[in-house]
């Protein structure tokens, strides 16, 4: 279910910088993980796209979109 986002709740929303340049501007990206069919049990591996958001200025991603980076 998506979530409802008010006027309200954005007046008190924070802007976003970029951790190194503070840029305030981000591009949509995707990371990919390859889950092993050994894992899945499918014919052939799976791929997942994980959207995040790149500094626009510096390519940087911030800590807290990249929150599956191990
Ligand atoms: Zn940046």
């Amino acid at each position: 279910m998506e979530q409802q986002v008010t006027l309200e709740m954005m007046k008190n929303s924070t802007e976003l910088k970029c951790e190194l340049c503070e840029n305030t501007t981000f591009n949509e990206v995707l990371k990919i993980r390859k889950i092993s069919k050994l894992i899945t049990g499918q014919q052939r591996d799976t791929i997942v796209p994980i959207p995040m958001f790149a500094c626009q200025k510096c390519g940087h991603i911030n800590k807290e979109f990249d929150e599956l980076n191990f």
